[in-house]
């Protein structure tokens, strides 16, 4: 029997104006994997994940999330079901605490209109589960510091933080490590592992070193196109994917 799969596309596309950008791809994610998505830039990765989330509508083709055809849901309907994609924009509040920025993103998750529910018993609940999501990030001890006053790579922990409030059963992560020192890099690798223990993960991944250590399988795009999908030593062979980065950035896959 095959794994089940989280997440499956068929013959997903996006048209801007003549130009392809994500052309009928078929992509497979097996559930509870870590899934890297690489390729030149340009290759049209941020666009499929666009497609995933709605955020673009898709020119042609079909988005199967566990079983289900969301095709043609909405953004909100989407993320309710657990499509959730993180590092994509600050969604940090500066001037509020590590654990406030973690409770308001749980608070938005449930729709309460905080006025209206002041009521000690829900918050303390809120602020519960917000210092469990503090924890599992690793940062607990910075619960009560200002988000301003994070370093670079704890405020992107945050980020993730307030991403895993969503509820994500299928989490998007676009380029998490870009423009991370080789430290902040390690930890957010091994971070990314943590939260996918009971979780998919679906990353755009530029750093070789990052993709061989957690992927469990890769897929490669060029001009829109999968070109190869498969385990790390499998995809790295094939040739096509060879091309496709050495014309582009001379480094081996
Ligand atoms: P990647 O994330 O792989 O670097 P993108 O998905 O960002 O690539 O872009 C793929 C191609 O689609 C690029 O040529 C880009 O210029 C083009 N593109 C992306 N978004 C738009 C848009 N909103 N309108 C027109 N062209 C776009
Ligand atoms: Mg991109």
């Amino acid at each position: 029997m095959s794994a089940p799969l989280a997440l499956k596309t068929h013959g997903l596309s996006k048209r801007f104006g003549d130009f392809l950008a994500v052309d009928a791809v078929n992509l497979e994610v097996v559930s509870g994997d870590i899934h890297a998505l690489i390729g030149p830039n340009g290759a049209g990765k941020s666009t499929f994940f666009n497609l995933l989330t709605k955020f673009h509508l898709p020119s042609a083709g079909q988005i199967v999330f566990e079983g289900q055809d969301i095709t043609a849901l909405v953004p909100a309907a989407i993320a309710r079901l657990g499509v959730v994609r993180s590092f994509q924009i600050s969604a940090i509040f500066p001037a509020m605490t590590a654990l406030e920025n973690v409770r308001v993103a749980l608070q938005s998750r449930a729709g309460i209109v905080f006025q209206f529910w002041r009521s000690k018993a829900v918050l303390s609940q809120f602020t519960e589960r917000a210092r469990e999501l503090l924890a599992e990030v690793g940062l607990l001890p910075q619960a009560e510091q200002l988000a301003s006053s994070l370093p670079y790579g704890q405020r992107r922990a945050l980020e993730l933080a307030t991403t895993l409030a969503m509820e994500p059963r299928l989490l998007l992560l676009d380029e998490p490590t870009q423009g991370m020192g080789a430290e902040d890099v390690a930890r957010t690798a091994d971070l990314i592992r943590r939260v996918a223990k009971n979780r998919t993960v679906l990353m755009v991944e530029h750093n070789m070193g990052v993709v061989s250590r957690i992927a469990d399988r890769i897929s490669v795009l060029q001009r829109g196109r999968l070109i190869a999908s498969g385990s790390y030593d499998e995809v790295s062979r094939q040739p096509a994917v060879l091309e496709a980065y050495l014309g582009h950035r001379g480094q081996r896959v």
